[in-house]
């Protein structure tokens, strides 16, 4: 408002002082020329009754006194006139005047309009006069016969009625300023005010656009500098609201994808300021602030070797890429993070990138595969060494007594039906790990792939003295699954369960309905698992006790298999065990949709 004001009275005010310089400007000249064209017009008539004074005082000035009759023709002519005349002779005695006795007149050879008549011949003063005491006007010519000067001849006039005359003038001319500036200053307010009101409103607008306020408009309302002004701001202000629309929805575009991204990114400028953090990221910063946009990446990254590789990265203009173990309150996790410097068009390092990856998995992955080679190599191993040792024993040693041969024949037998074993089970597990993408599910009926792998066992089992009795629901249960590999996990259960059925020589099989899953249970009534062995059962080549396994043709794998098979089916398998009272393994189904 206050620059509006300014501006409003800025224009108001120039306007207005030439306004009233021109109104002075055009009244002084007016009045100057008014009194010039005056003075001249009396000086005019003064001059034209000098020269008719001329011809009626010539007479008397020759003669050097006043002749009869020149005074009452002096007086005459100025009562009819109004005029005073005065006859002068030329060394400034009066002869006669219209006004006044000569007599009693004074010397006027000093009277300036005298003085300049004897020089060129007419001459003009505006004085005061001691004689009538009041303001004249003189004109004087010279009166000459030939060459030689006889005297003069002056006219006056009061330069009273002229000034009255002026005066009324002068006021006419006042009065003709005060209205054209009355007119005038306030139409100049209604002009400014028109100039001023759309720069005001534009103004407005423009504030609006720079607080992000795109929906004001200036209105056009001429088609002048100013109106275009306002179209071409409307305009703007339309392309900019348009511009900064595609700017936010790119930003929030960018923002969705970065924020979807599984890796983590952080983004520094080059003081190492965090410019863009996404939710992954933002999980390896602290938590203590709510906005880390802006924020040092030393402040808030809990991370320092990241913090490390973005300030090297700045500095050294290159790609750094690391993995490390991060370890905290929770498990330990493995990351790897690449950092990346950023640069503008000319190839100015402006900060840096990070983007984080959390390699846990992988690295598990890796642990677990090692492990398993070095256990699967520690497992084949055995048995191989054993053969070896077996064979090359029976070879160097050709006398060996035939019942000592038999015997060495018979280990390597068994153990090579272990290595067997072993490499079945690891050949198992591999397809069912691996294979369950190319197996194709079909509706099974639950009972019959279950009596199917107990009789599969039925020979082991009347040989280790186990009953297995087999429990059934009172209708039949169907279920999605490859039938090779649900007999593979069920029969690896009741395998262990005959293995370790114990002195009570049972094994019951169920199967029925927990909620809407199908459970298949094999329940036996054996050594039972300590409770400290249930998390890792499951592992490849895990063992409660590895002597009894082997003894018992165990490789270890089987409850790996069965935990597979089960995953691959959407399913799960649970343990129910202490020491002394047996155990239960549950296979458990997704659950059966109505
Ligand atoms: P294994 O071939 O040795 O049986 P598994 O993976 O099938 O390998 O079982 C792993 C271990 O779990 C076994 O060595 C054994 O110690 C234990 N185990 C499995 N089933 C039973 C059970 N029913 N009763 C007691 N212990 C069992």
């Amino acid at each position: 408002m206050a620059l509006r004001t300014q501006f409003f009275w800025k224009l108001y005010s120039v306007y207005a002082v030439l306004i009233v310089i021109t109104a002075l400007t055009v009244g002084l000249l007016i009045q100057l020329r008014i009194t010039r064209d005056s003075l001249q017009r009396i000086e005019h008539s003064l001059e034209q009754q000098c020269q008719m004074l001329d011809a009626i005082a010539a007479d008397s000035l020759r003669a050097g006194t006043a002749l009869s009759g020149l005074d009452t023709q002096l007086h005459l002519l100025g009562d009819q006139t109004g005029t005073r005349f005065t006859v002068v002779r030329e060394d400034g005695v009066v002869l006669a005047d219209s006004e006044m006795a000569a007599s009693e007149m004074e010397n006027h050879s000093n009277r300036p309009e005298l003085q300049a008549a004897g020089s060129s011949g007419s001459g003009v003063s505006r004085r005061f006069s001691r004689s009538v005491h009041e303001r004249m006007m003189y004109y004087a010519i010279a009166v000459k016969d030939g060459d030689r000067l006889l005297g003069y001849v002056r006219t006056a006039l009061p330069l009273s009625d002229i000034d009255s005359q002026l005066q009324a003038l002068r006021l006419t001319v006042l009065v003709g300023m005060g209205f054209t500036l009355l007119v005038s200053l306030p139409l100049g307010l209604y002009f400014a005010r028109r100039v001023t009101r759309p720069v005001t409103r534009m103004m407005e607008v423009a504030r609006g656009i720079s607080g992000g306020n795109y929906s004001q408009r200036a209105e056009v309302m001429t088609h002048d500098e100013l109106g275009q002004l306002a179209e071409m701001l409307n305009n703007m202000s339309d392309n900019l609201s348009q511009r900064m629309q595609i700017i936010a929805r790119d930003r929030s575009q960018l923002e969705a994808i970065l924020a979807s991204m599984s890796e983590g990114l952080i983004a520094v400028d080059g003081q190492e300021r965090v410019v863009h953090v996404n939710r992954v990221a933002a999980s390896y910063c602290r938590q203590e602030f709510d906005n880390i946009a802006g924020r040092h990446a030393w402040e808030c990254l809990a991370v320092p070797e990241l913090v490390q590789s973005l300030s090297a990265a700045i500095s050294n203009g290159s790609t750094i890429q690391r993995e490390l173990e991060l370890v905290g309150t929770g498990n330990n996790r493995w990351i790897s993070f690449v950092v990346t410097p950023w640069r503008d068009t000319g190839g100015q390092v402006l900060g840096a990138v990070g983007i984080i990856r959390d390699i846990t998995g992988t690295h598990e992955f890796e642990h677990m595969r090692t492990q398993f080679i070095a256990n699967a190599s520690h497992e084949l191993k055995s048995p191989v060494t054993a053969i070896r040792g077996l064979a090359e024993t029976i070879l160097n040693d050709p006398e060996m007594e035939h019942s000592i041969r038999d015997r060495f024949m018979g280990s390597i037998l068994d153990e090579s039906l272990r290595l067997s074993g072993l490499v079945n089970d690891m050949l198992s597990l591999s397809r069912v790990e691996h294979g369950f993408h190319e197996r194709e599910d079909e509706p099974l009926d639950l009972a019959g792939t279950v009596r199917l792998a107990i009789d599969n066992f039925s020979s082991k089992a009347e040989a280790a003295g186990v009953d297995v009795q087999l429990e059934l629901p009172d209708s039949p249960i169907t279920v999605m699954g490859d039938q090779e590999n649900l007999l593979l996990a069920i029969g690896n259960l009741v395998d262990n369960a005959i293995k370790y059925a114990g002195t009570k020589g049972l094994v019951e099989v169920r199967i029925d309905i927990d909620g809407d899953r199908p459970r298949v249970s094999v329940r036996d009534y054996g050594q039972g698992i300590p409770e400290e062995h249930h998390s890792r059962i499951f592992e490849r080549f895990y063992r409660v006790d590895k002597a009894r396994s082997r003894q018992l043709g165990g490789t270890g794998l089987g409850l790996a298999i069965v935990k597979h098979v089960m995953i691959a089916h959407g399913g799960e398998v649970r343990l129910k065990s202490s020491p002394g009272k047996g155990s239960e393994f549950s296979l458990i189904f997704p659950g059966q949709r109505a």
